[in-house]
Order: structure tokens, then sequence, then C-alpha cells
């Protein structure tokens, strides 16, 4: 269904050797390492250390970005404290019989835990702990029988896909299978890469876009919705850059090639610039918003991306509030709260925004569970749903479930 190779501008990425339709589980994936939940981060050198040649190897081979600014200084300064401390601690037992580091010289061990640390860094993801996504007050559901113990994880295959900020896949949790697991959101064309996004989808515009993942992965995006700085230029012929040629191919596109080339490229940069400016009209609407309630958010939507000390980059995760409601509340909502209302409005055309730009994923299914004003919401959501989780996941099979117990699909929107 896949294969990994060179893609034009990035290193490796991974293909599709067929036509892969909607929904399909592309991946399913171990982790290779990971941090437990009571973990530091920096203690993710000891769990490297604790890996067999072989497994040590799989990470060694995948690319991470050095960090840049303070987060490089923050790294290095991180990694010395850590083997020196390490050394310190480990001096009982000989440190030669670390496995792995056996007869490496002091200085080498140290630039490879470096470069564990940044592979980690730009590999890794993000393991939510159980989250129940409906009706945690009606049914007392027990998501942490089969909860990971780890916050964070690397998987080898998985490491490989690129990033493009209108994704054709997306990567999730099966705790049920205990396995990462890719989906394709939409139907990809064979030769096609396929393509995750490493960001939240927020509804952010390109410049935030672009700083978090040159900062956070050291690279300029170029996908299908940042691309087009260039123009119609010389510079774009070869689909060059960072990015992801269009979406009908990340770097695909041979259909292309030719005559009709600039033309459809000159297409998708106006289309990017009119998405882009799209983005930009609703923040300025949900600000607007925002600044008008009387209890306003601690953060403003464009500062949804916030980096911790040690220079990795965190979303704020979850997707912008609307309060919790379910059916009955509907006209209490109309009645009592019209801020309450526009919100969901809000939220909804937010969603509706996004699901025109080619976005999907379980963000925008959140939000649109959230906005839903009829049941072609709550049935796009859903199907949103199974598409990136597969039929047989928990969350998914409670989620349906909910939508058949509400007739009409409002009465499943008590998310907290
Ligand atoms: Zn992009």
């Amino acid at each position: 269904m896949w294969r990994i190779r060179t893609s034009t501008s990035k290193g490796l990425g991974l293909f599709a050797t067929r036509r892969i339709p909607r929904g399909t589980r592309i991946l399913s994936e171990q982790p290779l390492l990971s941090l437990q939940a009571n973990q530091q981060p920096i203690s993710i050198l000891k769990n490297a250390r604790a890996l067999d040649d072989a497994r040590r190897k799989e990470v060694l081979v995948l690319s991470g970005f050095t960090g840049r600014g303070v987060a490089w200084w923050g790294r290095w300064g991180a990694v010395l404290w850590w083997v020196v401390k390490n050394g310190w601690e480990g001096r009982g037992r000989s440190m030669k019989t670390d496995i792995g580091v056996r007869g490496m010289g002091w200085w080498k061990r140290v630039r490879m835990e470096k470069q564990i640390l940044d592979i980690w860094r730009s590999n890794s993801f993000h393991i939510p702990l159980s989250t129940p996504l409906s009706s945690p007050s009606s049914t007392p559901s027990t998501p942490c029988s089969s909860s990971p113990s780890f916050t964070h994880a690397l998987f080898p295959t998985i490491a490989r896909c690129n990033h493009s900020c209108i994704p054709n896949a997306q990567a999730n949790w099966h705790p049920a299978l205990s396995a990462f697991n890719v989906h394709a959101l939409r139907d990809i064309a064979a030769h096609e890469e396929i393509c995750l996004s490493y960001l939240e989808e927020r509804g952010e515009g390109r410049d935030a876009r672009r700083r978090v993942l040159s900062e956070g992965y050291g690279f300029e995006c170029a996908c299908e919705a940042c691309g087009w700085d260039a123009e119609g230029e010389a510079g774009e012929e070869d689909d060059g850059g960072m990015g992801h040629g269009d979406r009908d191919g990340c770097e695909g596109g041979e259909e292309e090639a030719g005559e009709g080339a600039g033309e459809g490229r000159a297409k998708r940069n106006a289309k990017a610039k009119t998405w882009e400016s799209e983005r930009l009209a609703m923040q300025t609407r949900l600000a607007a918003h925002q600044a008008s309630i009387s209890t306003p958010q601690p953060t403003s939507h464009s500062a949804a991306y916030t980096y911790s000390s040690d220079g990795t980059v965190d979303t704020i995760p979850d997707t912008p509030q609307a309060p919790a409601r379910n059916a009955k509340d509907e006209s209490a909502v109309q009645e009592h709260s019209p801020s309450l209302k526009l919100e969901l409005e809000l939220t909804r055309a937010f969603a509706h925004m996004l699901l025109a730009q080619g976005v999907r994923g379980r963000e925008v299914a959140s939000m649109l569970y959230r906005g839903a004003r009829n049941n072609a919401d709550i049935q796009e959501a859903l199907d949103m749903e199974r598409d990136c989780l597969g039929e047989d996941h928990g969350s998914f099979v409670e989620r349906r479930r909910g939508v058949e117990r509400g007739r009409l699909g409002f009465g499943i929107g008590k998310e907290g």
C-alpha cells in the first residue's frame, strides 16, 4: 500500500503504491521509544540507553532537527548535564558496560545523546491519556483500562511521514490495539505522498504555521496551503522547497508536467491565497467575539502555539472552546446567551471553512459536533471521525452510540 522513498527535497517520505480509499488504515505501529507519564522529558535518554542495539539503530537512522537559538543551547545544556549526572551516578557500575555505548569516547557519547534528543523532538508524537469523547457524565466509561502508560512515543515508520498543512492522513492512538494508527482522511492517489499535519488544526494563518514549523522542526512549509511565495516564478518550476508539491500528490503531479503545469500552479496559488484570507478573516471574527464577551479566553487565538522551556512545541490541546451544551438547552442558549449562540455559529462556520479548504481530521470533527445545527453536520463529523480512528476504535463506537441514542444528533454535545 505504501513505500518509503526519497521525496524531492525533504529526505525520505511515505508514498502510496496504489490508490488508498478514505478511512483506510494505512499503518499500525508499536512504539520504538516512549516516555512514561511520570518521567521528565530528558529521561528519554535513559529509555534510549535501555534499547538493544538493533532498536537503537532504528532510532538513529531517523533525522532530527538540531534546534536553533535558545532551543539549541538548551538542548546541549540539558544533554551535557544529563551525561555528567549519569556518569557520576553510574560510576559504581562501569560506564563501559552500558548497552550500546561500549567503548565509546565521552564526547562521541554526548553527541549521540544529543542526536537522540533531536530525533526524539522531531519525530515523537504526543499520545493523549484516555479521552472519552462523549457523555462523560452519563456513562462512567472505563477508558483507563487500556490507556498507554506513556505520554509521548516514537514510531519508526510513521516518523517518516512528512508534514502538510492540509494532510491526507492522520495518526491516532488505538487503545484496544495498543497501536498508533495512520488512517487516510480522504482518497489518496497512487504515488501520492502520505502526509500528516505536525500541528493541531486551529485555523492558523500561514505565518503562524510556518513560524512553528520552522522553529520547532527546522523547515519552511511550502505545502499546498503555504507555498505561494514565488507565485509563478521560476523558483517554483520543480515544486521545490521543503514542501509538498500539491494536495493531490504532496510531490506527485506527474500528470501535470508539461504545458498546463504553470497554469495549474497559478490556479493552486490563487486558491491558497483565498484560503489564507478566509482564515485571517475568520480569526478576526473570532478575536472580535472574544473581545466582546465578558470572560475572554486567556490565550488569543493566534497564540495557540507555545514553546516549552526545553524548546519543544506544544499545542494547546483542545479545539476552540464552545461551552458545553446539549439539545434541550438550545432554546435556553438562544434566550439567555446570545454570545454563546454566536460562539456556536462561529464554531460551525469555522469548521465549514476548514472543510471547504480540504482540511479534515478529529479537530474539525470536534468543531463540527460542537457547532452542529443539523444532522448533516453530525453525520459529516461522524464519518470524519470514523475515517480518522477506524470503526473498531472505542471513542468512535461510543460516539456513534451517542448519535444513535439522541434521535437528533444534537443530544451528544456534552463534552467538557
Ligand atoms: Zn503548510
